[in-house]
């Protein structure tokens, strides 16, 4: 299977959740895709910066 990302031919190596778990996702087929371990990578940072500044604001 290919990496879903739009004009990408890198494997998929990864399954990824659309919806990351901690942000309320559902862990099923309908919140699931397949990428490859950079596209993975980068969403990842994405969703840990984000709940990163989710933990600072409700500290404040
Ligand atoms: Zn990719």
């Amino acid at each position: 299977m290919a990496c879903e990302k739009a004009g990408r031919v890198t494997p998929a190596t990864i399954v990824d959740h659309v919806l990351a778990l901690a942000e309320g996702g559902a862990d099923d087929d309908g919140n699931r895709q397949a990428l490859c371990k950079r596209h993975h990578d980068a969403k990842s940072a994405a969703e840990a910066a984000r709940g990163r500044a989710r933990r600072r604001l409700q500290r404040s």
